[in-house]
């Protein structure tokens, strides 16, 4: 009834299942994994740290990352930022938990993402971080800068590495202030989905190069071809 009514005055319909109501009905929500699981790409990116991710990147879940990231569909922030908590959880869960995790997004390209001032990526990294306080101590910094790649799509995983190597760095005054608040920290970099990992290893890597490496990576999903690895 609430649905019905929900679709004769907005107009809307869920994304995984379409039909007629909340953007995000109860079946599709009650769907959505609950578990982490390891995610490698193959081939996996020389040195990548383990890459965590809660899904694989198709129904419901990729249509809830396009819808927020290239529609504008900010409202899905709530819960793809509970799934990358889920991912952070299984990534942080050999860790010391005394040490804080520090969560560092991926940065979008320079024009990408960041419309209308909103970014994406570090809106549901802040969402996973507010999740996950309850547990243990976690911070946020947005500690990279992309020097601008050009757009992944329809790269094969060749084209991706050799198309974004290079093209994050991180600057100083982020780094000094990371440094005197959290002398000692877990890095985990976090993305919304994991495709070859090539973006992933040249977030690590730039992090790396200031003396952050990262311990692991987090994604909500996984495209397929890692996803089968998902426990
Ligand atoms: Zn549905």
């Amino acid at each position: 009834m609430l649905d019905e009514a929900l679709d004769l005055f907005l107009g809307s319909r869920c994304v995984g299942c379409d039909r007629p109501g909340r953007m995000l009905c109860p079946t599709c929500r009650g769907g959505l994994s609950v578990r982490a699981g390891l995610t490698w790409p193959s081939p996996v990116p020389e040195g990548l740290v383990p890459p965590w991710a809660t899904s694989a990147y198709e129904g419901a879940v990729r249509a809830l990352v396009v819808g927020h990231k290239d529609r504008g569909q900010w409202g899905h922030r709530r819960v793809l930022g509970d799934l990358l908590a889920v991912a952070v959880r299984g990534a942080g869960a050999g860790l010391d938990p005394d040490v804080p995790l520090l969560l560092v997004p991926v940065p979008s390209r320079p024009g990408a993402g960041r419309q209308r001032g909103y970014d994406a990526t570090t809106a549901l990294v802040r969402t996973a971080a507010a999740r996950l306080r309850g547990e243990r101590r976690v911070t946020v910094a947005s500690l990279l800068v992309s020097r601008g790649a050009a757009d992944q799509a329809g790269l094969d995983a060749r084209a991706r590495a050799v198309n974004v190597r290079h093209s994050m760095h991180c600057p100083s005054p982020g780094l000094a202030g990371v440094a005197r608040r959290w002398p000692r920290v877990h890095v985990v970099v976090c993305d919304d989905v994991l495709t070859t990992g090539a973006t992933a290893r040249e977030a690590q890597r730039a992090l790396e190069a200031v003396g952050l490496p990262p311990v692991a990576i987090a994604a909500v999903a996984a495209t397929r071809r890692s996803a089968r690895q998902v426990a």
